[in-house]
């Protein structure tokens, strides 16, 4: 009988949903919540970004706040609490974020001042940008970068959002490094593999689907796979209208990009 690397296996089987990339988009939201309700789920886990660009970044942090065992912060939400500076953000963005900041409750703003940058939580990694210096928001989005932060991490998987575009990325143990071309990956079939994993966006997807991703992985399987899921566009955009968010951030939800 072969016997199955399983590193992956926690004491525990658990099966934990991964958000990031909401950007105050709740309708996306809450659809994908509805959607984990059906898939059996223990753990809600918030790679960060849950403000910026849209219209309800108080009622998304309140729904996070009380779903997700974990929650991270990402660079617009240190941005709308002033932690980062908006000075690498592009125009729309720094519109959002000031529209953002503005409008933050002060619970909201003391729930995203207290957010971590990263988690260890074997198997996992997780973090919204990069293993290396999250705190520096740098983006993969190249096989290059991607083996460069993969010195950065110990455990077998390493969860991050930032880019809006899922990804599975293997680092086999030939030191091997390519793009997994499935939206699902069985651990025990790619043995002592390591995996870098892009989880999507929920709020602003931007891989040409306008439908919210997010990733789901079982610690008994060892199966990780997305979920993608729609959502009301038509409402949020009207929503975005009527608080004069530019129209290039509103369009864009609807193509996906
Ligand atoms: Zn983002």
């Amino acid at each position: 009988m072969q016997v199955l690397s399983a590193s992956w296996r926690t004491d525990k089987f658990m099966r934990y949903a991964f958000i990031s990339d909401i950007h105050a988009n709740l309708e996306a939201l809450e659809a994908v919540f509805a959607d984990i309700e059906t898939q059996n789920v223990n753990e809600v886990i918030c790679l960060g970004d849950i403000v910026g660009y849209g219209a309800n970044p108080n009622e998304c942090v309140e729904l996070i706040s009380k779903r997700c065992a974990i929650s991270l912060l990402g660079n617009h939400d240190a941005a709308a609490v002033d932690i980062l500076s908006t000075q690498h953000f592009n125009i729309h963005a720094k519109i959002a974020i000031e529209w953002t900041s503005e409008n933050l409750k002060k619970e909201t703003r003391s729930y995203l001042e207290a957010l971590p940058l990263k988690n260890v939580k074997p198997p996992m990694t997780l973090v919204h940008a990069t293993p290396y210096e999250p705190n520096m928001w740098y983006y993969i989005t190249s096989l290059e970068e991607a083996a460069f932060n993969f010195q950065f991490f110990d455990t077998q998987l390493c969860l991050v959002g930032h880019t809006h575009i899922p990804i599975i990325i293997v680092l086999d143990k030939e030191k091997e490094l390519y793009v997994h071309q499935d939206t699902s990956i069985r651990l025990s079939t790619v043995q002592e593999s390591r995996l870098l994993i892009n989880i999507g966006s929920v709020g602003q997807p931007r891989d040409r689907n306008s439908k919210s991703c997010y990733g789901i992985f079982d610690s008994d399987t060892g199966e990780y796979f997305y979920r993608r899921v729609s959502y009301n566009i038509d409402k949020t955009q009207a929503k975005m209208k009527k608080i004069k968010m530019p129209e290039f951030l509103i369009t864009r939800l609807e193509d996906g990009r």
